[in-house]
């Protein structure tokens, strides 16, 4: 049994790394400020006296003995890291130095997660770990953008200066069951106003595209990273290749649901990136031949089966 720190563990995909750890005999820590997180994402898991749950915010240092930490608190959606953009940053870059400090003073492995949005609106596609990103330093999405690539500079200088054990992780969108309603990312969006037969909001023209994995693909490739070769710290990239564009997404996610919504076209929020595709070919070699399973109508059926209940719940 190990003794494992999920930050931002009552988020969405860290509740379902939480539910992983546990199902697999962990003791789990799980830690968050429920900035936008939520104690209901992980109530199954409270009866299990391997499960942990601390109110605590990573801008603060805190100290546990454990033997892994994935370090996954931080606001994901524009909606919410821009909320409160200096808190963001605090977030990504306190956060990782408290975190980074932790693991050094107890020897333990350390897993961040970052972001495909280092790579910003990328020149090169798809993209590659070694390109170094197309980020605007100054824009509205640079509070995220560029606190996570200072925290994979953290991350880094941890293991040279200190030996820490790291691992870097850059997360494409994902998708699945316990995304935020409200938080304004594309496929809740979609799919609420699809269940709700409201206009399904396709920003700019619908061109723009993405490449969505489902959670449980990425929960596995996080693991897989984790227990990786100890001379492999990444960043290496976790996501679904398949791409596609939003205005595909809606007009699928209309026919799942058998919706009558209207697609409606709205501005382009600045700073949106035009195209996203990860190479995942480093993933393959290194994490033991990784590559998402879940195709997307099945992944998509998931989670609208999920939104659906909530819906009827609040209703
Ligand atoms: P989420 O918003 O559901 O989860 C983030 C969690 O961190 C929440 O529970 C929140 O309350 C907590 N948190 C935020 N600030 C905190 C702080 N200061 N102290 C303690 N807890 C704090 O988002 P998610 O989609 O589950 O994302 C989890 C991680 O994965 C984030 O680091 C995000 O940047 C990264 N990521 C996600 C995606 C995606 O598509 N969902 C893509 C790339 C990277
Ligand atoms: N988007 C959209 N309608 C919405 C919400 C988002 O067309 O109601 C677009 C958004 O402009 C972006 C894409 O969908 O081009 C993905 O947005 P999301 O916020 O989910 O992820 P990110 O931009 O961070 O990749």
């Amino acid at each position: 049994m190990k003794r494992v720190l999920v930050t931002g563990g009552a988020g969405f995909i860290g509740s379902h790394l939480c539910e992983k750890l546990i199902e697999e005999g962990n003791d789990v820590i799980c830690l968050d400020n429920y900035f936008t997180g939520s104690k209901e994402n992980i109530s199954h898991l409270m009866d299990n006296h391997y499960f942990e749950l601390v109110r605590h915010d990573v801008t603060h240092s805190y100290f546990a003995e454990v033997d892994e930490i994935y370090n996954l608190a931080c606001p994901a959606s524009p909606i919410h890291y821009q909320y409160n953009p200096i808190k963001t940053i605090k977030t990504s870059v306190m956060g990782a130095i408290n975190m980074l400090g932790l693991a050094k003073r107890v020897k333990a492995k350390i897993l961040q997660a970052s972001t495909s949005e280092v790579y910003g609106d990328p020149l090169i596609h798809p993209q590659t770990e070694d390109y170094w990103g197309n980020v605007n330093p100054i824009g509205i999405r640079s509070c995220y953008d560029e606190g996570k690539r200072c925290a994979e500079s953290l991350f880094l200088n941890y293991y040279r200066q200190n030996d820490v054990r790291i691992k870097i992780i850059r997360i494409f969108n994902t998708y699945g069951p316990r995304m935020n309603a409200n938080d304004g990312r594309v496929v809740s969006n979609f799919i609420v106003q699809a269940l709700k037969n409201e206009p399904i909001t396709i920003f700019g023209d619908g061109s723009q595209t993405r490449s969505f994995q489902y959670v449980d693909d990425l929960i596995i490739g996080m693991q897989r990273m984790m227990a990786s070769r100890d001379d492999f710290y990444g960043p290496v990239n976790v996501g679904n290749p398949h791409e596609f564009s939003m205005l595909e997404l809606a007009e699928k996610i209309k026919e799942i649901t058998g919706s009558k919504s209207k697609i409606v076209f709205e501005p382009l929020p600045e700073d949106d990136p035009t195209q996203r595709q990860p190479d995942i070919s480093l993933a393959r070699k290194e994490l033991n031949n990784w590559e998402p399973k879940v195709q997307l109508h099945e992944g998509l059926s998931k989670t609208i089966e999920y939104f659906d209940e909530l819906l009827r719940r609040e209703a």
